[in-house]
């Protein structure tokens, strides 16, 4: 049975880099099917705002075009119409005062107690231009502002960078977005931790042997060399997305599922990580950058540089310094190139005190509760149970899978965005980053990152299409463990 669809109220959403990758990919293709499932009201405007010269007649042909390219499912042409209806362009170089005036007169076209949106799709040096913009417009007053990563190179940085946002939007109304806690998956951890009482008692170190979360990519850095090279995948996966799931596998039942309650819980988490510093960071960190092979470039050639010290691929061990985590250490690993488009939260329980089936030959794995993300959502429960039949009391792994899989059910997860775009008009900021943990994840990060650069600590070569640099299953059987495949 579908969700009953609420309409949300009337809204001016302008979308800052509408023209570009981000937007037309994203954003314009969750507006539109939020719209045709009718959740957004026709009397709600959307505004491209962009440096490239187009009147909204030539947006709406862009949008089409986009729609067509990126949207699921058929467009039926009365839809279409409907949903262009709602647009609007604006052509603005934000660095240019006299185009600020033209965008202060659509606002004003509208009620002064219609929701604002204001989502910064652009570039982040983009960020401080548009927000002293709106500032100095009076633009900023009741609207919200939705920024996506990067927030901040490092520390000093990201703080700048909340500095500037609190001078002009009060905390309540400034959206980081971190897509992946919009996804269907990711939202039913939640439902899982703290609507049912199963998983409770088992969820912490006495039980859990160690977790495991990955996020294993394909794809090469894909033109994106440029900003690739200078963030790394520490940077572009790990202090974000990689965080923010590690946050809510290991965090307290919050008091309530309001933003505050859920994100203050989140914010422990990251400060109950054990610094990796120095020698530790090393020890506890594994980079790697792809070679060329099977026809694929090389990292290096994909960035068009004959040296780079950047990685591609990074994994690492962390401790989490609470009651409910000492002696579990959590895994994270991500990179490029590698042998599938793979994306989950494993916990790994630990093994059976006494086993009592010694006779049987085939190894018994421990049971595992997997979250899956990529490349089919759902969530699966790894058992051993008895092979059915003759033979003996022989066992075998046995998966169960949850009933919402949304793949099985024959609907596709719907898109993050979709998800995210509307609870800002909403006003819920549960699934999005608070600036103090956008902090704290740079906190723990930076010692890092340093102790790389002062080691002067090379990336290790890893082929295409593997499972990433052999230093990386060092890591894991150093302590006795092993990695779930990449499949
Ligand atoms: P893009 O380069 O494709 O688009 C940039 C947009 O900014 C264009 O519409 C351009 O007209 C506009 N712009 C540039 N200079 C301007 C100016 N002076 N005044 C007004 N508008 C100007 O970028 P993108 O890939 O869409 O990425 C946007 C942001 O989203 C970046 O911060 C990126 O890191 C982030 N992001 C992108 C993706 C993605 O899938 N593309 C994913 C996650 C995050």
């Amino acid at each position: 049975m579908g969700a009953t669809i609420i309409t949300v109220d009337e809204f001016d959403y302008f979308v800052f880099g509408a023209t570009g990758d981000l937007a037309k990919k994203k954003l314009l293709p969750a507006l539109y099917h939020r719209f045709i499932d009718g959740q957004i009201p026709s009397a709600a405007r959307i505004i491209g705002c962009a440096r490239s010269p187009l009147d909204t007649e030539g947006f709406r042909a862009l949008v089409t075009q986009a729609l067509s390219d990126n949207a699921s499912g058929p467009i039926a042409p009365a839809s279409l119409s409907a949903f262009l209806a709602l647009l609007v362009y604006q052509t603005i170089d934000v660095g240019n005062p006299s185009d600020w005036h033209q965008l202060v007169t659509i606002v004003n076209q509208t009620r002064d107690d219609r929701i604002t949106v204001f989502y910064l799709s652009v570039g982040p040096s983009l960020f401080e231009p548009i927000v002293k913009g709106l500032k100095e417009h009076g633009l900023n007053h009741t609207s919200r502002l939705v920024l996506e990563k990067p927030l901040g190179f490092d520390l000093a940085s990201a703080t700048h960078l909340n500095n500037l946002l609190r001078e002009s939007f009060d905390e309540s109304r400034i959206y980081r977005i971190d897509h992946y806690l919009g996804k269907e998956t990711v939202q039913n951890l939640m439902a899982l931790r703290f609507a049912n009482i199963l998983f409770e008692p088992l969820w912490n170190a006495h039980y859990i042997d160690h977790v495991q979360i990955t996020a294993a990519e394909t794809l090469g850095v894909e033109g994106r060399g440029g900003y690739y090279d200078r963030s790394g995948a520490l940077r572009d996966m790990v202090q974000n997305h990689l965080l923010q799931l590690l946050c809510l596998s290991a965090m307290e039942p919050p008091a309530s599922f309001d933003a505050d309650s859920v994100r203050d819980e989140k914010l422990k988490v990251l400060q109950s990580l054990e610094p990796l510093t120095d020698q530790r960071a090393l020890d506890n960190s594994v980079r790697g950058q792809y070679r060329e092979g099977d026809g694929m470039a090389s990292y290096l050639s994909d960035i068009d540089k004959e040296h780079s010290q950047s990685e591609s691929y990074v994994a690492l061990r962390a401790n989490i310094n609470n009651w409910r985590w000492a002696g579990t250490p959590f895994y994270l690993r991500t990179g490029k190139r590698l042998r599938a488009k793979m994306m989950e939260i494993s916990l790994v329980f630990r093994k059976t005190p006494h086993f009592i089936f010694n006779h049987v030959a085939a190894p018994i794995q421990p049971n595992a509760l997997v979250i899956r993300l990529q490349p089919d959502e759902g969530i699966d429960i790894e058992i051993t149970t008895k092979q059915p039949g003759h033979g003996g009391m022989r066992l075998h792994n046995t998966v169960l899978e949850t009933a919402e899989a949304p793949h099985k059910a024959n609907r596709p997860a719907p898109d993050a965005y979709q998800r995210l775009l509307l609870d800002v008009v909403r006003g819920d900021q549960t699934l999005f980053m608070r600036g103090d943990e956008v902090e704290a994840a740079w906190s723990w990060i930076d010692p890092i990152i340093a102790a790389w650069r002062d080691a002067d600590y090379p990336p290790e070569i890893y082929a295409p299409a593997s499972e990433g640099p052999r230093g990386a299953v060092g890591l894991m059987s150093k302590e006795g463990r092993v990695w779930r495949e990449i499949q």
